[in-house]
């Protein structure tokens, strides 16, 4: 999707700070981190969030979870926190699917 903010960054056409990247997901620093580690990993396929996955398109999200595992073994991330916000009232503000993956500082529970 042209109009897409993600997929733009996707193609190239807006720079990002590249972590991983595969024939199914891009991962990137976030541009306004939140952690002292903190970024993004996101299917290549435009998908809205995660109320637009189905059994068609799932295998991406398992194949995210497990490059996220991969990753965080690779940073040495002891511990971590892996969020997808939906929907304007959950703070989703991109609307292409995305896991922020979080780390290094003591978070809290329940999240704001
Ligand atoms: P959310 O608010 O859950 O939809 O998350 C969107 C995230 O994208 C936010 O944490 C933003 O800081 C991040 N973001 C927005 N624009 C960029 C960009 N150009 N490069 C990297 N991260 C971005
Ligand atoms: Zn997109």
């Amino acid at each position: 999707m042209s109009d897409c903010l993600f997929c733009r960054i996707i193609s190239g056409e807006i720079p990002s700070k590249k972590v991983y990247e595969d024939e199914v997901c891009y991962a990137f620093y976030d541009i306004d981190p939140q952690a002292p580690v903190h970024f993004l990993v996101i299917p290549k396929e435009h998908i809205q969030s995660v109320s637009q996955v189905s059994e068609a398109n799932a295998a991406a999200v398992g194949h995210i979870f497990a490059v996220i595992a991969r990753l965080a073994g690779e940073l040495g991330l002891e511990s971590y926190r892996v969020v997808s916000n939906i929907g304007d009232q959950a703070g989703q503000s991109v609307h292409h699917l995305h896991f922020h993956v979080l780390s290094g500082r003591d978070m809290t529970w329940p999240p704001g």
